[in-house]
């Protein structure tokens, strides 16, 4: 270690961000990387503990204090080879992992975590900036064909590991563009897009092949697929949104999140009253588009009782803890409203002009899960030009490409697998939020990569890839 006292030492520093009445202008990335002097600082609060509890957190199982003492103490090309070999996504998660790490962190017990996320992020920024990251082709290939449906992050972690493998690999993409909801629902403020291009330009360069605006189970049919690969990899993300079928529904100006994330352009709230329905990261991220479109008011209103603002007992330490989390889009201006039932949509003209809501609260007794119970008397109306639903989704789309291929679905209605992401069908594997559910990214990679391992195992009978 750089410095045995140094989390005694040093104070964390937090991520900077750019000042609000700045960053609400622009869609521009709203956080600031740190200086590299900085990040070694910040590196050298880390204990280099005996049971380091970050690593048990990590989804992917990044090395965590390995890094950060090779950071701290200058050695960045070292600490890039161990972070790109357990994460081949760190420049992302490195800016929007909420960070579960971070949770577990030891010196979080008692003082503030390291900042693991933005050391992270110090390191791959600075090994792209240095040249230390190049297109790394593998030395042989195996005359083997996969395809991964789907470029979110799961596919393309996927993908990038069936071709350190040596398999052919062609990732087939519905959008007309690589990301899945990197892509196309996380707002630019939070993640701008060249950080993806810059990655997939690696891949490609890498020898994956990217087949872009096809839907497989559309334009190519199940069984066109399962001849032309040795195995297929399903990463086609968890869409079918979560609907409010009350009273109202039909009007105008109501839509779904990820419609709204998607096609700001001709969803303008610019002047508009907005209510944004789910108080979750989507409805979040909707409220920073309508700060920066402009909208008059906006108010984010959630069904469930506002969280704790610190752990409770049943979220102690080291488990990741279901608290208030403040976004930088709530940062920037709106109100939020926790236990609000939306009874019904009041409309004016075809179009949404309010809604009828009323408190509720949950009884904890109940054996299975909380019962809501609204509360006589607590009527109200909230005034909205525009309402976004962002209620979670469902489950992933099951007409096409799933129901040709006759897989079996979980309770949930996502893709079945073993512990091995096989599904039901030989050859056929799934990973990400098409199998999980909605998640998260760094979930998403790391099942990328699980899956990449078993279709190695099944291609080639043994494999050298690790199971995350
Ligand atoms: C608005 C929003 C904000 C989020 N913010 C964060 C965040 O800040 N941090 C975080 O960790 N997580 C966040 N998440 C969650 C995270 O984005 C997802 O868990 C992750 O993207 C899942 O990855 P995936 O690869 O499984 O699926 P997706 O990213 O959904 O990608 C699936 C892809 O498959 C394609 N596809 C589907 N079917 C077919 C087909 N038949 N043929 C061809 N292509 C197909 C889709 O077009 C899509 O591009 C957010 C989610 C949303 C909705
Ligand atoms: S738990 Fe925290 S202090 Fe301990 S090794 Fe991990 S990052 Fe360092």
């Amino acid at each position: 270690m750089k410095d045995i006292k140094g989390f005694l030492k040093f104070k964390r520093e937090a991520a900077a961000y750019r000042p609000v009445c700045e960053r609400v202008l622009d869609y521009r990335e709203v956080s600031v990387l740190r200086k590299d002097e900085q990040s070694k600082t910040q590196g050298a609060r880390c204990m280099d503990c005996g049971t380091p509890f970050c690593h048990w957190g990590c989804p992917v199982g990044n090395y965590i204090p390995e890094w950060n003492d090779l950071m701290s103490r200058g050695h960045w090309e070292r600490a890039f080879q161990l972070l790109d070999a357990t994460n081949n996504f760190p420049e992302i998660t490195g800016r929007i992992c909420p960070a579960p790490c971070e949770y577990s962190c030891v010196l979080g017990i008692n003082d503030d975590p390291v900042t693991i996320r933005e050391d992270e992020l110090a390191i791959i920024e600075h090994a792209f900036k240095t040249g230390l990251i190049r297109p790394r082709k593998p030395a042989l290939r195996t005359q083997k064909n996969a395809a991964v449906i789907g470029s979110g992050p799961a596919g393309l972690a996927c993908a990038a590991q069936l071709n350190k493998a040596g398999h052919r690999v062609t990732v087939f993409e519905r959008d007309e563009r690589i990301g899945g909801i990197l892509r196309y629902g996380i707002p630019d403020f939070k993640l701008e897009k060249w950080v993806i291009d810059r990655r997939v330009d690696l891949l490609k360069k890498e020898g994956i092949r990217f087949v872009v605006g096809v839907d497989v189970g559309g334009d190519i049919k199940a069984k066109q697929l399962l001849k032309d690969f040795d195995a297929v990899c399903l990463a086609g993300g968890s869409r079918v949104p979560r609907d409010l079928n009350i009273e109202g529904r039909g009007l105008k100006n109501i839509y779904f999140a990820m419609d709204y994330l998607r096609q700001a352009k001709s969803m303008d709230a610019r002047g508009k009253r907005v209510v944004v329905i789910g108080g979750g990261d989507t409805g979040a991220d909707c409220v920073g588009v309508a700060h920066r479109q402009a909208a008059s008011c906006v108010i984010q209103i959630e069904i469930l009782p506002k969280p704790s603002e610190c752990r409770t007992e049943d979220y102690s330490w080291p488990k990741y803890p279901l608290i208030l989390k403040t976004t930088t889009s709530h940062e920037e201006g709106g109100e939020r409203k926790w236990s609000i039932l939306t009874k019904k949509f009041i409309g004016q003209n075809g179009s949404v002009k309010g809604l009828a809501c009323a408190q509720v609260e949950f009884s904890q007794n109940a054996a299975i899960c909380p019962a809501m119970k609204e509360l006589p008397g607590t009527g109200f109306e909230v005034e909205a030009d525009m309402v976004i639903l962002a209620m979670g989704f469902t489950q992933p789309e099951h007409k096409g490409l799933l129901d040709d291929l006759g897989l079996e679905f979980d309770p949930k209605g996502n893709v079945r697998t073993d512990q091995n992401f096989a599904t039901s069908v030989r050859g056929i594997f799934a990973a990400g939020d098409m199998r999980r559910g909605q998640s998260l990214i760094v979930w998403a990679i790391s099942e990328g990569r699980g899956a990449a391992a078993s279709i190695d195992k099944y291609l080639m009978g043994s494999t050298s890839l690790p199971l995350t």
